[in-house]
């Protein structure tokens, strides 16, 4: 029974953003939250379907349908409770997740009568409530097994077995590179769209359970794999991706002509305030950013808030093939960017060893590639040219190859590490996941992966290969519904 005595709307209720020429000069958050009220009416409109294809759709199988029952009665501490139950990392998938891509939203069924649930809204809500108030319990934990876990790369999907393995009862230790947890979260993915500080408390959340972190350390340099080997029962790996595609326009190495992912890791790896101190970028006024995804996108807001100059992004297909979230495209464009499609680099012109502008292709849709996709093709004889001062390209990055090189995992596509499908690698006792699986996904589905890996090592620890049982069906499709109508708390083992 809800608690708010109101009809049901179909519509949905909108939610707040910042103003669009006030936001644009710091890094403030851009989507701001429901109130109380607005957040139990959204959650309301929930069916609890029978069915919840929404679950379905998240890679962690988070509890969507319990979660808004819980908040559709006032109960935040019952909705956060659900959703860490598989999601260890709540206040940041909510924020992160493209939820109308292919994920929650974007399956619930109320969007044919209107309005999708709100899904991220709400799990938001009841993250912030749990950042800011900090009340309930972390999951409850099995005994200690006395087997021991290494994970390279603190990123989600690290973070995400890791949590998980220490549920199961073992000692893990995730060994990162960088002075912070996080992974590509933490130094790519800016703070208007994801805070700090939303990341940090849930890291150190999951450190509180006791997963034991340890960063600056490199695996493959000093610490080489075979000596987590030697001082583990199972390694996982998650190192994520970080090889930066080229291209070999001509003039690619005149002064001001950039990589995204080395310009974002630079301004946000320790922080905006410290990158402001000693700026590593001399981008000028006027910004041209190649490329069409959430990292073009993120590169050329981030430009717009160091430089408050003219930033314009140039994709060489048409709005349609975008593979940006379009929410995030109409923030961009709300701020000002400015978005030139079907044009593609052809040279980069300088002076002195300076960039000072860009010869583009205009293209056009030709045929489609066997994905189906219309590949873009330059039109003869037509080219523009750019005057910019500088250039940002964010043309997609493969996964991280150097611990495959040092030590002898065996490689799939772009170098990423080869699994079988139990997560097993070419090497006894040590499996991998996330995006160095797969190349870049996503937060949630590098969450999901790491989630299914560390179910896998569980199972090899314990010797429970043959089990081959699907946990989350037998947890969601089984118990979670009867425990929402009975209003039920016992807690599940870990799913
Ligand atoms: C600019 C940008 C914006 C994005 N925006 C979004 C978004 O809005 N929403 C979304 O869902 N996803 C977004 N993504 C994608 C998302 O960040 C990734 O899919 C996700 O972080 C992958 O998780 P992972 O744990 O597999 O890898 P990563 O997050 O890359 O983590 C891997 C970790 O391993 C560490 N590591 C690597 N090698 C070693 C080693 N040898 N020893 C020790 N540590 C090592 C790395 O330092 C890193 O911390 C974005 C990506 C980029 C580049
Ligand atoms: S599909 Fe939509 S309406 Fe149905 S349980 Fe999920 S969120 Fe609620």
């Amino acid at each position: 029974m809800s608690a708010i005595v109101e009809p049901k709307r179909v519509g949905g209720f909108p939610f707040p953003k910042s103003d669009p020429a006030e936001r644009k000069k710091d890094f403030s958050e851009v989507q701001q939250p429901y109130t109380t009220k607005l957040v139990m009416l959204e959650a309301d409109r929930c069916l609890r379907c029978g069915t919840p294809v929404c679950i379905d759709a998240c890679p962690v199988h988070l509890d969507v349908r319990g979660m808004n029952d819980a908040v559709a009665r006032g109960d935040f501490g019952l909705a956060y409770r659900r959703i860490r139950e598989t999601n260890a990392l709540p206040g940041v998938t909510a924020r992160c997740c493209p939820q109308l891509m292919g994920l929650c939203e974007d399956a619930c069924v109320m969007r044919w009568q209107g309005e999708p649930i709100a899904i991220g809204m709400i799990q938001r809500f009841v993250a912030d409530q749990e950042q800011n108030e900090s009340r309930q319990p972390d999951p409850k934990g099995e005994k200690d097994t006395g087997k021991r876990v290494s994970v390279v790369g603190a990123g989600p999907a690290g973070l995400a077995a890791a949590e998980l393995l220490r549920r199961y009862g073992h000692s893990v230790t995730v060994y990162e590179e960088l002075r912070t947890a996080g992974g590509t979260a933490w130094y790519a993915i800016p703070d208007y769209h994801l805070p700090k500080d939303v990341l940090m408390y849930e890291i150190v959340r999951i450190k509180g359970q006791g997963v034991d972190v340890r960063t600056g350390v490199k695996v493959g340099d000093e610490t080489r794999l075979s000596d987590l080997l030697d001082d583990s029962d199972a390694v996982l790996v998650t190192t994520g991706c970080k090889d930066v595609m080229k291209l070999d326009t001509p003039g690619a190495d005149l002064k001001g002509v950039y990589q995204a992912y080395d310009f974002l890791e630079d301004v946000f790896v320790d922080g905006v305030d410290e990158y402001m101190k000693h700026p590593g970028y001399d981008l000028g006024r006027e910004v041209a950013v190649i490329g069409g995804g959430d990292s073009a996108l993120d590169a050329a807001r981030t430009a717009l808030r160091l430089t408050g100059g003219r930033v314009t992004i140039y994709y060489r297909r048409t709005e349609k093939e975008m593979p940006a979230d379009p929410l995030m495209l109409q923030e961009a464009s709300e701020e000002g960017v400015g978005f030139r499609y079907l044009a593609a680099p052809k040279s980069y012109g300088g002076r002195d060893g300076r960039l000072t502008g860009v010869t583009m292709y205009a293209m056009q849709l030709g045929d489609p590639d066997p994905e189906g996709r219309r590949s873009p093709v330059p039109v003869p004889g037509k080219e523009f040219e750019v005057p910019c001062d500088s250039v940002i390209l964010a043309i997609g990055r493969g996964p991280n190859s150097y611990l495959q090189r040092v030590s002898g995992l065996k490689t799939g596509k772009r170098g990423s590490v080869l699994v079988d499908d139990r997560f097993g690698t070419s090497i006894p006792r040590v499996f991998a996941a996330g995006d160095v699986t797969t190349g870049e996904t996503l937060v949630v589905k590098a969450m999901g992966s790491g989630r299914e890996a560390a179910q896998r090592v569980h199972e090899y620890l314990m010797g429970l290969e043959d089990r081959h049982v699907s946990l989350y069906e037998e947890y969601y499709t089984r118990r979670s519904f009867e425990r929402m109508e009975e209003g039920e708390e016992e807690e599940l083992p870990p799913p």
